[in-house]
């Protein structure tokens, strides 16, 4: 018997009409012989957003523990009234928070990762013929806690459970009908794409696409889980996550995403082989500071600027440890600027295509965007622009990049039916 899980995100279960709408989908789809589902669900739209404003108005800085057992349950009431929907629709349905699915996870409050999956209750439920409904983005720490995986965390339990499981195929239902060249709801020439790899889609959300968390992506590539992403609200065969060896074309671009919520720390005029800047690195490490991108500038011989970019949230702490270190870095001054923005450009077919970098500066030059920052891998190059520019940025490189040859043809409606 085929075994598929299917998650729906916060829009697709965003009020109780949507959520008969999820219902009828499942009945459809099980209507078919020989199929078996595992539904995992989202908060409603909004509602972790209401949550966490909630705790926080509370309390300025709310105790981890417990604002995780707040925020997970969002989730928690979705799971209910799909049951509830499903059972009246007279399919056997239960309902599953993280813990009763056996989620097991470290401890670290509202960012946990997932340990491990004891899937005997979810099997048991299974074979007795229930479609369970399972709570996205929660599980359990040793201790019995509840904890949170992070914002956007219900795809990476979607795709856990798949491996754990060892389901057939993982499908991401969302509010588009896949993953685009570029976010739809800014760039309305973006192109849906029919397949993407799992290496670029790693990138494209680790760099701005939110349409997939990107340690949902990462299990997929690791447990080899073939993941679709598509929409709860149209028909279509989405878009497959796959293998770069099985890509039907590889292009030298397949996309542009941006970031508008990191910080760039600059430390002026300080003496190049400076020996604490591992110090300071170590530092901000220790605070569990993210560092992304780094680039040194205005080297004179003797004294350089070094600047690098950290989360917006943690950049007021990322600037007072940078400052306090200044007199021990012989610094001149350590300065923060928030109006920055990251775009990135993402394509396979730059490991085999050079010239991405020239293009790019041609592009922006030819808007009058200044870039500040570059850093590249072998699969994408990003830039950092001053954030004003950000959408101009993201169609001008997209114009430039993702051109008629790449576009992806329509699927036909054969291969829509056979692919659902
Ligand atoms: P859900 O609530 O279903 O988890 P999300 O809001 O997390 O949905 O992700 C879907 C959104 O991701 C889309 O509405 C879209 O605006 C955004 N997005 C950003 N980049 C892309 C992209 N390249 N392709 C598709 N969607 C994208
Ligand atoms: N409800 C959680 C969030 O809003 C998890 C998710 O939707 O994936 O981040
Ligand atoms: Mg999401």
């Amino acid at each position: 018997m085929d075994l598929v899980v299917k998650k729906f995100g916060g829009t697709s279960v965003g009020d109780i009409s949507k959520i008969q709408g999820v219902a009828d989908l499942i009945v459809r789809y099980i209507s078919q012989k020989n199929r078996r589902v595992v539904a995992v669900v989202s908060a409603m739209a909004g509602e972790t957003n209401r949550l966490l404003h909630l705790g926080r108005s509370c309390v300025a800085s709310p105790v981890p523990r417990e604002l995780d057992v707040l925020l997970s349950t969002g989730e928690q009431v979705t799971t209910a009234l799909l049951a509830m929907a499903l059972c009246e629709r007279g399919v056997k349905a239960k309902s599953f928070s993280g813990w009763q699915a056996n989620i097991s996870t470290d401890r670290n409050f509202s960012r946990a990762h997932i340990k491990a999956i004891d899937t005997k209750a979810l099997n048991q439920a299974l074979e007795g013929g229930f479609v369970p409904v399972v709570a996205g983005f929660q599980g359990i720490d040793d201790e019995g806690d509840i904890t949170t995986l992070g914002r956007g965390g219900s795809d990476i339990t979607a795709v856990a459970l798949a491996a754990a499981l060892k389901a057939d195929r993982c499908y991401i239902y969302t509010d588009v009908p896949g993953v685009f060249t570029a976010d739809p709801s800014v760039c309305s020439s973006a192109k849906l794409l029919r397949q993407i790899s799992h290496e670029e889609m790693l990138e494209f959300s680790s760099l701005g696409a939110k349409v997939l968390h990107p340690r949902s992506v990462y299990f997929a590539m690791a447990y080899n889980i073939p993941l679709v992403v598509k929409s709860t609200f149209q028909e279509g065969s989405g878009t497959w996550i796959v293998k770069e060896g099985k890509l039907m074309e590889k292009p030298i671009v397949t996309g542009i995403t941006y970031r508008t919520d990191e910080a760039k720390i600059t430390v002026s005029k300080l003496p190049a082989a400076s020996s604490a800047f591992g110090a300071l690195f170590k530092r901000l490490a220790n605070e569990g500071i993210f560092i992304d991108m780094i680039t040194q500038t205005g080297f004179d011989g003797k004294l350089t600027d070094i600047s690098f970019t950290v989360l917006d949230e943690q950049s007021s702490l990322a600037l007072e440890i940078t400052q306090n270190l200044v007199p021990e870095l012989r610094a001149q001054g350590a300065f923060c600027d928030r109006n920055i923005a990251k775009i990135s450009v993402i394509g396979i077919g730059m490991r085999y295509h050079t010239g991405v970098a020239a293009r790019i500066f041609e592009a922006l030059a030819k808007e009058d965007i200044a870039v500040e920052m570059i850093s590249t891998s072998e699969i994408k190059v990003s830039v950092v622009v001053p954030r004003k520019y950000w959408e101009v940025a993201v169609h001008t490189l997209h114009s430039a990049f993702v051109g008629e040859d790449l576009t992806i043809e329509k699927e036909s409606q054969d291969e829509i039916r056979s692919a659902v």
